[in-house]
């Protein structure tokens, strides 16, 4: 598995990658280790510039992610929608286990100090707009963006950061692609620094 795995309702994660996935804190959550360490240089640097953002959500396992799932279909039920209802709305707010980039360790949810819950408006507070102008440096791509619903399946999430190493991520910026549009248009002439050598980025099997 490497930084530009594709995680979404089409591509879930491959059976059994949970058991080499190699786990670190950060920002006080839980993420893969490459992740973790990004997020980590990302948080001091917006720091120093005087921006605190805090982190909502990094890893979740797929029987917690399995979990969020059933509670918000049961949630729905009691609010008096059909079974079918309560699914297609599910489905649109939340993955599938095995197909968010929760489950990899690989995204986070970032928002204001105090906030426990991701913001709606957080591209408008300081922190959301720093991580819009900086987050490619560390790495980073917000990986729903507006007008690219269509093609992602996810509505706007201005707080939902995916680690792609910061090469992609600028190319990605530059480009004004999302995930899906770049590899794509592009994954085949971008050859990954670390594609052939070096350690893998990550040890998911
Ligand atoms: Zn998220």
């Amino acid at each position: 598995m490497d930084r530009l795995i594709l995680i979404n309702s089409f591509y879930p994660l491959p059976e059994g990658f949970e058991k080499g996935l190699m786990l670190t804190k950060a920002g006080g959550r839980t993420f893969e280790q490459e992740t973790g360490r990004a997020l980590e240089r990302m948080l001091a640097a917006a720091r120093n510039e005087g921006i605190e953002i805090s982190v909502i959500s990094g890893y979740r396992s797929t029987d917690y992610q399995q979990l969020l799932w059933e509670r918000s279909v049961n949630d729905a039920m009691r609010d008096g929608l059909s079974y079918e209802n309560a699914l297609e709305l599910t489905r649109r707010t939340l993955a599938l286990p095995g197909c968010s980039e929760h489950n990899a360790g690989i995204a986070a949810d970032l928002g204001t100090p105090g906030s426990d819950d991701c913001e709606e408006d957080f591209h408008r507070t300081p922190q959301g707009r720093w991580l819009c102008v900086n987050a490619h440096l560390y790495g980073f791509i917000l990986r729903y963006p507006r007008m690219k619903e269509h093609i992602t399946g996810i509505s706007y999430e201005p707080w939902h950061y995916r680690y792609v190493g910061p090469q992609a991520a600028a190319l990605i910026k530059e480009s004004g692609c999302c995930l899906e549009e770049f590899l794509h248009f592009y994954s085949d002439r971008f050859t990954l620094p670390c594609k052939n050598s070096g350690p893998p980025d990550m040890k998911i099997r």
